[in-house]
């Protein structure tokens, strides 16, 4: 087995038996990403500097013979829009292309504390918009599954370094199904944390009632793993909360519900046979499984579409062409008018078409005339699909659906199509609109391509979920 195959768990056993060193793995992911990075195009920046000496810190660490944290010396990837200080943080956009972080997120000064090494900063769909990392102003990423195929989105690089061995974790960030998509397409497991469990600090806002940074990891034990060191109240994030997590019960006590609503038309018949494989084979093993409703699902895409672009057009302001990035003034452009002159243009040129898109969709929702037929209803819609999953749990513990309707597309596909596009999240987008735990588990295969299992949880019950989904890996998952 390669060093850059080792999983969080693994490679510490071998780093505290000193069978390898953290500077010997970190190079060994650094001479990984050099191979490969030119065909999956999973990294914007690599920080090599940073790496190796957090690395040497580590081995330091060992060599005197003190004892190390279960994450120190191991090397990972972090979202682009996730700030790391002295480090570029694009967002995927050519708004912020030389845009250089002046502080920590909070999630990355945890994983600093805890020594961990950081690798670089992975691509995503501008500003974390899409489904498919092609959306980046800097070019498509690709699945190392087939890379004529995206790898998902928006934290598609994330999801494609630690498929392609190109770090041994990662974090995503997810508003609507961001991390786990990805990780369904790339066949690894991809963590949305409750809202409120991981800080927001320094994570760049995209929709902020429904964004949180979570793991992208190779097996459920280390998505365990990172969520534990990065979840926890933060002072400089007034949504997040200080929690305890509901007590795990043993995996043969648990009740498992299937929502009728996410066996849809639509939906590639051989997902759905991979989905229902698992649930059957879950049921020969003695699990308690319930067919459920959740009536309102049906309207989740509809309410998210007009939540979330209000949301982007109020947070993405900020982009002016002054205070931040990209600016025709800095450019020196010609035959610059006034100061409204600035802010138009500076935005047209910086910002992509999907971001400028839902910043007009989001401005048009809450616009005077239109807030309360749009934005306001979206919000008591909202309430009704936050209802529902509180009257299943009354009765489940746990929830399966698939992740997404089928498993990764071509790349340029939906490009061209982005109402196809917004369809591949259907089934991931409520949970977000109810700030519920879910994670995506990979549950088979369509030919070469993984498809993921999503299982959804109470709040604050990601233990619940984590020892449901290390059994699953266990005892079900078919490859
Ligand atoms: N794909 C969804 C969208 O385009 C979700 C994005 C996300 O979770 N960041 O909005």
């Amino acid at each position: 087995m390669e060093f850059y195959e080792l999983t969080i768990a693994e490679a510490h056993e071998k780093l505290v038996k000193k069978e390898i060193s953290s500077f010997d793995l970190t190079k060994a992911f650094l001479r990984r990403i050099e191979e490969l990075n030119e065909s999956f195009f999973s990294y914007l920046t690599v920080t090599s500097n940073l790496a190796l000496s957090q690395a040497k810190k580590v081995d330091d660490l060992i060599s005197r013979g003190e004892k190390i944290d279960i994450l120190a010396g191991i090397p990972l990837a972090i979202k682009d829009n996730i700030l790391v200080k002295g480090e570029k943080c694009t967002a995927a956009s050519k708004i912020l292309e030389d845009y250089i972080a002046p502080y920590d997120a909070t999630a990355v000064k945890k994983i600093k504390e805890k020594g961990s090494v950081i690798l670089g900063k992975t691509n995503l769909d501008e500003f974390a918009m899409g489904s498919s990392t092609e959306n980046s102003a800097f070019g498509a990423t690709k699945n190392p599954r087939d890379i004529s195929r995206v790898p998902g989105g928006s934290s598609g690089g994330s999801a494609a370094a630690v498929a392609a061995n190109m770090c041994c974790y990662a974090l995503g960030s997810d508003t609507g199904g961001s991390i786990r998509q990805p990780a369904s397409f790339c066949g690894v497991v991809g963590l949305k944390p409750t809202y409120g469990a991981v800080s927001r600090y320094g994570l760049m806002a995209m929709a902020s009632s429904l964004d949180q940074i979570g793991p992208i990891t190779k097996t459920v034990e280390d998505a365990k793993i990172v969520f534990e060191v990065i979840s926890g109240k933060d002072p400089l994030d007034s949504t997040s909360i200080e929690f305890q997590q509901i007590v795990a019960r043993p995996v043969s006590d648990l009740i498992i519900g299937i929502p009728k609503e996410y066996f849809i038309k639509g939906t590639d018949p051989e997902v759905e046979k991979i989905i229902r494989a698992s649930i059957k084979k879950l049921e020969s093993l003695n699990i308690k499984i319930e067919e459920i409703s959740l009536p309102h699902t049906e309207y989740a895409l509809s309410c998210y579409y007009i939540v979330m672009p209000s949301e982007v057009s109020a947070n993405l302001a900020r982009y002016d062409g002054i205070k931040y990035g990209y600016s025709v003034v800095r450019q020196k452009r010609e035959g610059t008018k006034d100061l409204l002159d600035v802010y138009l243009r500076s935005r047209e040129e910086g910002l992509g078409e999907e971001v400028r898109r839902r910043i007009m969709l989001g401005t048009y929702a809450l616009s005077a005339g239109y807030y309360e037929a749009y934005y306001l209803k979206a919000q008591k819609v909202r309430t009704l699909i936050k209802q529902d999953f509180e009257k299943a749990f009354k009765k489940v513990d746990l929830i399966l659906t698939p992740v997404s309707p089928a498993p990764a597309f071509k790349i340029g596909e939906k490009i061209t199509d982005p109402l196809t596009m917004y369809l591949s999240d259907i089934f991931t987008i409520a949970p977000n609109l109810a700030g519920l735990p879910a994670i995506s588990i990979p549950a088979g295969k369509v030919g070469e391509l993984p498809v993921g299992l999503q299982v959804v949880g109470k709040p604050f019950s990601e233990n619940t979920i984590l020892e449901f989904g290390q059994f699953f890996e266990k005892n079900i998952k078919v490859f």
